[in-house]
């Protein structure tokens, strides 16, 4: 068990988990695949900062903030946190 809290991500519509190898593309800006929740929205290759992030299972979009559930039920107030590129697994 570690002491840090980390949010659950998953599809606030479904509950659909996005896994490690799960890929987003950035488009139509510039084309770039990524994990968008290793980088909390935010494209890689030119910057872009997506506000919604669809789901790969069921399609719809939702804010990107809507994804994290923390365990307290409470997310911290305004505060824009980069998710690590963590080992998932
Ligand atoms: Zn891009
Ligand atoms: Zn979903």
């Amino acid at each position: 068990m570690s002491a840090v809290k980390e949010p659950e991500i998953r599809c606030p519509r479904c509950a659909w988990r996005p896994k490690a190898e799960s890929r987003w593309i950035c488009t139509p800006e510039c084309g770039t695949e990524w994990n968008t929740f290793w980088t909390g929205g935010v494209c890689p290759g030119c910057g872009h900062r997506w506000k919604e992030t669809q789901c790969l299972s069921c399609h719809r979009k939702s804010p990107h903030k809507d994804w994290y559930h923390y365990p307290e039920g409470e997310a911290p107030a305004d505060q824009e946190r980069l998710a690590e590129p963590a080992a998932a697994g």
